[in-house]
C-alpha cells in the first residue's frame, strides 16, 4: 500500500485558498494524523480558519476532502476547523500579563464549571474527572464532562464512548452522552493513539471553541479535564473561563507534589478558587488481608494541603478495579456504584459541591 506522508497530503491540498490565504503556505494546518483502516489510510486534519459562514466552511471542507481522498491510498478524510473568535489571538499573547488578563467569557446556562488539573500527566487526573462527573450525575445534577486534554484525549475511552461530534445548522456542536453525562472531546475527532502536534496558541483556541460552540444545554455542573501541567493554554483557560474552582489531583510522591504546587500557584495567580487536593494512588489495599501498602508513600498530599492552606478532599487507593474499569470504558462509579471506592468518589464530589 502507498505510504501516505504529511508532505504528500500537503502537496495534494496546496492549491486550496481561503479568504486570501493559502491553507498550506500560510500555516493554517495545525494538526495532521493518520489512522489505518481496512480500505486504506484515513487522514485527520485540523485547520485553523478565520470564522466564516457555515455554507462557506462546508464548501471549504468539501474542497479539502476531495483533494485528500484523491491521494492514492487514502480512503477517508476528517477535517476539523478551529477558529479564533472575538480577538482570542490577542489574549494568547497577553496571557502572562495579569493586568491585561482576558475578560472572562459568560456561560449563563452552565451553573458551575469545575476544572480538574494536575501538575503532570499520568497521575490519574482524567480517571478522577470521569468518576467525579459520574458522582455528580448520580446526585441528580445535570452534568457535562469536557475533555480539554487535547494532547491525550482519553475521556472517550474512559467513558466507553465512540462516535463523531456533529454540528447543527447554527454551528453548535452536539456532545455525546452516557448515563446522562454530556461529553465533548477532541478524541471524538482524532485517534487517541495518534499524537497531535499543536502549536502553543492553538491549544487554548481549540479548547475555547468547545466552550463557545458546545451545545451543552442547561447544566448544573461542567467538569473540565484540563491538559496536565501549567503552560500557556492552562493559564489562558484559567483566565478566560469563569471557573467556579479547581481540583488538583496528585500522587503522594514529593516529585508529583512539587508539580501539583505549581498548578495550585497558577490558579491562585488567576484568582480561581482552589476547591482542594485529591491524593490519587494513595495506598494499596491487599484484596486478601486488607492490609494497606503505601506504594508511592502516603499522606503527602494531605500534608501539602495543610501547608498550603487548601482543603484536602480525600484519598483514592491504587486499585486494580479502577484501572481495569476505567481503561475498559466502564468508570467504577457508574459501573459499580456499590463499590467502596465509588463511595469515596461520591464523598469527594459532595465536598466539592458543598464548597
Ligand atoms: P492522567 O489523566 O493524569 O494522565 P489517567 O487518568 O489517564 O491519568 O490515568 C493513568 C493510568 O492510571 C490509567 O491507566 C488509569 O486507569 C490508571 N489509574 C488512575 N487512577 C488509578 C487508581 N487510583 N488506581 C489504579 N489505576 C489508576
Amino acid at each position: 500500500m502507498t505510504q501516505i506522508t504529511e508532505d504528500s497530503i500537503r502537496s495534494a491540498i496546496q492549491h486550496v485558498d481561503w479568504k486570501g490565504k493559502n491553507i498550506v503556505s500560510d500555516g493554517m494546518i495545525v494538526g495532521m494524523t493518520f489512522s489505518q483502516e481496512e480500505q486504506g489510510t484515513k487522514v485527520n486534519l485540523i485547520v485553523e480558519v478565520e470564522p466564516g459562514k457555515n455554507a462557506e466552511l462546508d464548501e471549504l471542507k468539501k474542497r479539502i476532502d476531495d483533494a485528500i481522498v484523491s491521494v492514492d491510498g487514502v480512503c477517508a478524510s476528517a477535517v476539523i476547523f478551529t477558529a479564533h473568535k472575538g480577538g482570542d489571538h490577542k489574549h494568547e499573547h497577553r496571557s502572562h500579563d495579569r493586568k491585561q488578563a482576558p475578560e472572562k467569557l459568560r456561560f449563563p446556562n452552565i451553573q458551575r464549571i469545575i476544572a480538574v488539573a494536575s501538575g503532570k500527566g499520568g497521575v490519574g487526573k482524567s480517571t478522577t474527572a470521569v468518576n467525579l462527573a459520574a458522582a455528580f450525575a448520580q446526585k441528580g445534577l445535570r452534568t457535562g464532562l469536557m475533555d480539554a486534554d487535547i494532547y491525550g484525549p482519553s475521556i472517550p475511552r474512559l467513558m466507553g464512548l465512540s462516535g463523531t461530534l456533529s454540528q447543527d445548522d447554527n454551528g453548535l456542536v452536539e456532545p455525546l452522552e452516557r448515563d446522562g453525562i454530556k461529553v465533548m472531546s477532541m478524541g471524538f475527532m482524532i485517534d487517541e493513539d495518534q499524537p497531535m502536534i499543536w502549536r502553543g496558541p492553538m491549544v487554548s483556541g481549540a479548547i475555547m471553541q468547545f466552550f463557545k460552540d458546545g451545545d451543552w444545554g442547561d447544566l448544573d455542573v461542567l467538569v473540565v479535564d484540563l491538559p496536565p501541567g501549567t503552560g500557556d493554554a492552562q493559564l489562558t483557560l484559567a483566565q478566560s473561563i469563569p471557573l467556579a474552582g479547581a481540583v488538583i489531583v496528585s500522587t503522594p510522591q514529593d516529585i508529583a507534589l512539587l508539580d501539583a504546587r505549581k498548578a495550585l500557584e497558577m490558579f491562585r495567580k488567576t484568582d480561581v478558587p482552589i476547591l482542594g487536593i485529591i491524593e490519587n494512588m494513595s495506598y494499596f489495599e491487599c484484596p486478601h488481608c486488607r492490609e494497606h501498602t503505601n506504594i508511592f508513600g502516603h499522606g503527602g498530599a494531605k500534608a501539602e494541603a495543610e501547608k498550603l492552606k487548601v482543603p484536602f478532599l480525600g484519598e483514592i487507593p491504587l486499585d486494580i478495579e479502577i484501572r481495569q474499569k476505567s481503561d475498559s470504558g466502564a468508570p467504577l462509579t457508574l459501573s459499580a456504584p456499590e463499590n467502596t471506592i465509588s463511595a469515596i468518589y461520591r464523598a469527594i464530589a459532595d465536598k466539592i459541591w458543598t464548597a
